[in-house]
């Protein structure tokens, strides 16, 4: 067996919803919505399937799907792309994520990632034989620097592995902050690989810039988006990847032998929500927004200490002014005595470096909060 794999342990996020399962606690730990996205996508799926094709779809995407993204992108991002060459379907993120990285790396090249990530990343780089030069981000801002960029970047660099959105920080990075990453991209001749999944998850009037869009940037990013997000459907799995036609050829190699297609009658749903009026985007936002604005405020009345969330649908509690300092522990209790499932984000560490940082999924109706926070209030009566 591959030692990468017989050695990982189960993804964080399928432990602890298998123990909310399991003990019936209130899940805020894997990130997904209670709301079951909007109706007229769903029926357009369920027409799709009844009415429509259910044999296999071309390998790079329905037409209408890739036209549809470069258009939405277009209209959002201020990208140009075009759909024929430069937009490919996959399904979800994860899948966009592994053929990139199996396409781009040879095995040696150095993959510049920044800590905390998102669990996939480090077993997808390894595997592909990539060798990790990672930057830690440092709390509050989690922000980029010179310094910390310079000891990452090597002649060896191939890729950089770039996620903004940051889950699990809920971290916006900065105009100051894309234009630094893309000039060590320029400079070192790497591709940035970047995942932004959360790119309309964005809070207080925040809009998503994407790296592919700052100078030299252009030819050498591959952008990566998951329908998932946008129509809170995490189960769908219909993601996107753009990239520069020379780029693409071979993204798509690798797309050809992991998945090949994906769900035709999804894509054709897809295709219909990405050109769904800017109003249904806006309120995704607004409502988000809510109960970012409720969770934190039902929380910080219990006196948890909250890091404020600029984008994503999760939060972060410091667990450090409770007296703990471990939280993977804490999440354990917090699961089986008080019923309250959340994730400790050493998890999104390769040697588990901060300890003090517990993430909540508040994508939740109001009722789902407020049964966590009464869950929680046992919390600060034990640690008082
Ligand atoms: N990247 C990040 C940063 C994510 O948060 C997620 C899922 N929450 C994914 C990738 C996976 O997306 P998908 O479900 O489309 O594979
Ligand atoms: N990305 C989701 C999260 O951060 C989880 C996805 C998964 O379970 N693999 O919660």
């Amino acid at each position: 067996m591959n030692p990468i794999f017989a050695n990982l342990p189960t993804s964080v996020f399928e432990v602890m919803s298998r123990l909310a399962r399991e003990t019936g606690a209130v899940n805020l730990g894997q990130g997904f919505p209670d709301d079951p996205g909007p109706e007229d996508v769903r029926r357009k799926a369920a027409e799709a399937v009844v009415e429509g094709w259910n044999q296999y779809p071309p390998m790079m995407g329905l037409p209408e799907l890739r036209a549809a993204v470069a258009t939405h992108y277009g209209r959002w991002q201020n990208l140009d792309l075009d759909p024929e060459t430069e937009v490919m379907v996959t399904s979800g993120a994860t899948e966009a994520l592994a053929g990139a990285l199996l396409a781009l790396i040879e095995p040696g090249d150095e993959v510049v990632l920044f800590e905390p990530m998102y669990d996939a990343y480090l077993p997808l780089v390894r595997r592909a034989g990539g060798v990790p030069r990672f930057v830690t981000l440092q709390p509050p801002r989690f922000g980029l620097t010179e310094a910390a960029l310079a000891q990452a970047f090597t002649p060896k660099t191939k890729v950089v592995l770039f996620n903004n959105p940051l889950n699990p920080t809920a971290t916006v990075f900065s105009p100051e902050d894309l234009a630094l990453l893309a000039q060590f991209c320029v400079r070192h001749d790497a591709v940035a690989v970047c995942d932004e999944v959360w790119e309309h998850v964005v809070f207080d009037g925040r809009r998503h810039q994407p790296l592919m869009a700052l100078p030299g940037m252009r030819e050498r990013t591959v952008k990566i988006g998951s329908a998932g997000k946008i129509f809170s459907l995490t189960g769908w799995k219909v993601g996107f990847i753009c990239a520069a036609p020379a780029l693409m050829r071979s993204l798509a190699k690798a797309h050809q032998f992991l998945t090949f297609t994906t769900p035709p009658n999804l894509q054709t749903a897809v295709a219909y929500g990405l050109a769904k009026e800017d109003a249904y985007f806006e309120s995704l936002r607004r409502d988000l927004a809510y109960s970012r604005d409720r969770f934190t405020a039902g929380l910080q009345d219990l006196g948890f200490t909250v890091i404020p969330s600029e984008g994503t649908y999760f939060l972060n509690i410091d667990i450090r002014p409770l007296g703990e300092s471990d939280d993977t522990a804490f999440c354990r209790r917090l699961v089986l005595d008080h019923g309250v499932a959340a994730i400790p984000v050493s998890a999104f560490y390769a040697d588990g470096a901060v300890k003090n940082v517990v993430r909540f999924c508040f994508a939740k109706r109001d009722a789902t909060l407020d049964a966590a926070l009464e869950r929680l209030a046992g919390v600060i009566r034990r640690a008082a």
